[in-house]
């Protein structure tokens, strides 16, 4: 391993602690100084490698340095760093249970907001295509999609090859990569058909007796069975269940 990690010691016993992203800062959109924190941090995963089987991130990377013509990250094409990035899906499991140079460790490895970092820059530059907002749209996407008659138009044309071919073509789906079904007949309105009984609310000492249920984009136009059985099995066991309704896009599809 180069320079920058040496003098550390190895480990933290401490919890971690997370310093918030320093997105007001222009730095922080700074290609040049992103490349420089990704090399640090990409160094350190290289020599350490405890991730190899959390994600296609860490693969990825690991693949990109083997190759290279030094077996180290400077050996890796700075271009390659995006391949690293976009495999990340910030699920947080690197951070929160595998790395033990987070900080208060003086490596102050943050893997997941240096991929989100990094994703920021991208959309900064205009780095996005049409066919990733539009896949990433998964609220507007499904209100399109579900209207009645056309759900079943879409659902047809998405389970014939010949619909499978144009996904392929125009928006770079792959023909093997499993799609959903959409429904007219969302998630959100079968919860609530199934759920709104009178019933008392009996608070236990650890829980408050009822349910808000947020039904999600996807269970909203994708899975609605979902939702409507978590509210059934709630109901039937004499938890009130509330459906929250008016609920927006998390932005998780987007990251
Ligand atoms: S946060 Fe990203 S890099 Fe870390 S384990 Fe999750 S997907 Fe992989
Ligand atoms: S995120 Fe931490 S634990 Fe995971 S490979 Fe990098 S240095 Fe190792």
């Amino acid at each position: 391993m180069s320079s920058p990690t040496m003098g550390g010691r190895e480990g933290s016993l401490e919890a971690p602690t997370r310093h918030p992203l320093d997105w007001k800062n222009p730095e922080f959109y700074d290609e040049a100084a992103l490349d420089k924190e990704l090399e640090r941090v990409f160094d350190i995963c290289h020599g350490c490698r405890r991730c190899f089987s959390l994600c296609n991130s860490f693969p990825t990377l690991f693949d990109l340095v083997d190759a290279s013509s030094t077996g180290e990250v400077d050996g890796v094409a700075k271009s390659a760093y995006w391949d690293v990035v976009d495999h990340c899906y910030l699920c947080d499991m690197c951070f929160m249970t595998k790395c033990p140079y987070v900080p208060p460790h003086p490596w102050n490895v943050d893997f997941p907001h240096l991929m989100l970092r990094a994703k920021a820059v991208k959309e900064k530059q205009g780095g996005h295509r049409f066919r990733d907002k539009l896949l990433s749209n998964t609220r507007g996407v499904g209100n399109i999609a579900g209207i009645p008659v056309v759900a079943e138009i879409v659902n047809a044309v998405n389970h014939s090859s010949i619909g499978r071919k144009l996904l392929d073509v125009t928006l770079g789906v792959d023909v093997t990569a499993p799609i959903p079904n959409y429904y007219s007949d969302t998630g959100t309105n079968r919860a609530k058909r199934a759920s709104g009984r009178a019933m008392a609310v009996r608070p236990t000492d650890e829980t408050r007796g009822k349910v808000a249920l947020f039904v999600t984009c996807y269970g909203h136009r994708n899975e609605p069975q979902l939702p409507e059985d978590l509210a059934v099995v709630f109901e039937h066991n004499g938890i009130p269940v509330k459906v929250v309704g008016k609920e927006k896009c998390c932005g998780m599809p987007k990251l």
